[in-house]
């Protein structure tokens, strides 16, 4: 189908999309990679008036290691982080979950930002996001604002972002000592999307007992989320087969799991225990 008409604008700087975005209101609409944003006005499912480019601003595509952080630039695509030797070293998962998305083409124009904010329920880097305790930075009319990823994705397609507000960073805290994290998913066979996905970080101490367990699964609900109970499960422990199984059974507790023609909730939930303890497993293995 063909898109409804709009007027077009590049942004040169953040601080002119936020403007144009609070001048035109809630008709203009920010465009990165145009990967979620152009299929859904080619199906009319979105008809913004104004569409913002940001995706020709230089300086917000980035990995840095600074301060016991990495910080990722907003328009930094999938590709970049999947292949970036400092992802892979500091948080394993978002490389993971970044190779895992789409197909090259997708991954070459496809953005961090982008995919956060578009906050799709079967998108691959919010368990990973999650379970590495991340904090998403946004530019608004006001000036920054630190969202931490737990209360970043509120509801389907919907984010902790203000109408005007815009994605400039992502920060993930480095962890020292024996720590790994890995993310594994299910993915629909035609699209690659996730019918359930799931990432975990661990430390192991010096007595080989896990510490700072995070889980995150996404694909699963309406928004992904944190297995809490699983986490709480582990702390403390040290790793053995019959105790992730055990802890991985509420990985799903709580949850209303969506239920359509790709999997039944109840299939779900299930993916959900699997792929928790796949990728415990995968974590415990790097950390070791
Ligand atoms: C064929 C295909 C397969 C795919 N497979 C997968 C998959 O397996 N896993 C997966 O996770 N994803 C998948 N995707 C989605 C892909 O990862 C998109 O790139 C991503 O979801 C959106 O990033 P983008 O930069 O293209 O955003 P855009 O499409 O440009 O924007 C998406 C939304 O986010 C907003 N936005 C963009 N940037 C910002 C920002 N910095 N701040 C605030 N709002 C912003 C836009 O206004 C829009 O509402 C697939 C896409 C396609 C076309």
């Amino acid at each position: 189908m063909i898109a409804h008409n709009f007027e077009y604008t590049v942004a040169t700087s953040l601080g002119e999309a936020v403007n144009l975005l609070q001048k035109h209101g809630g008709r203009a609409k920010i465009v990165a990679g145009g990967h979620s944003l152009i299929p859904m006005m080619k199906l009319r499912l979105a008809a913004p008036e104004f569409l913002i480019d940001i995706g020709r601003i230089p300086e917000l595509s980035y990995v840095n290691k600074e301060n016991g952080k990495i910080r990722i630039g907003a328009l930094t695509t999938h590709y970049v982080i999947e292949t970036s030797d400092a992802v892979a070293r500091g948080c394993h998962a978002l490389a993971d979950a970044a190779g895992l998305i789409g197909d090259v083409q997708v991954r070459n124009k496809g953005t961090i930002g982008g995919s956060l904010s578009h906050a799709d329920p079967a998108a691959d880097y919010p368990a990973s996001i999650l379970a590495l305790d991340a904090t998403i930075v946004a530019l608004g009319p006001k000036g920054e604002r630190q969202i931490p990823a737990s209360k970043f994705f509120v509801d389907m397609l919907t984010t902790a972002l203000e109408p005007n507000e815009i994605v400039r960073e992502i920060q993930i805290p480095l962890r020292s000592g024996r720590t790994g994290s890995a993310y594994l998913k299910m993915a629909q066979k035609a699209s690659g999307f996730a019918i359930c996905g799931a990432a975990a970080v661990v430390e192991l101490d010096g007595s080989g007992r896990l510490s700072n367990v995070g889980i995150g699964i996404t694909g699963v609900g309406n928004h992904a989320f944190r297995a809490t109970d699983t986490e709480k499960a582990l702390n403390g422990q040290k790793p053995a087969p019959d105790l992730l199984k055990k802890a991985c059974e509420s990985a799903g507790k709580g949850i209303i799991a969506l239920d359509d023609i790709h999997a039944s909730a109840n299939y779900r939930l299930d993916l959900a225990r699997v792929f928790s303890r796949r990728a415990l497993e995968a974590a415990i293995e790097r950390a070791g």
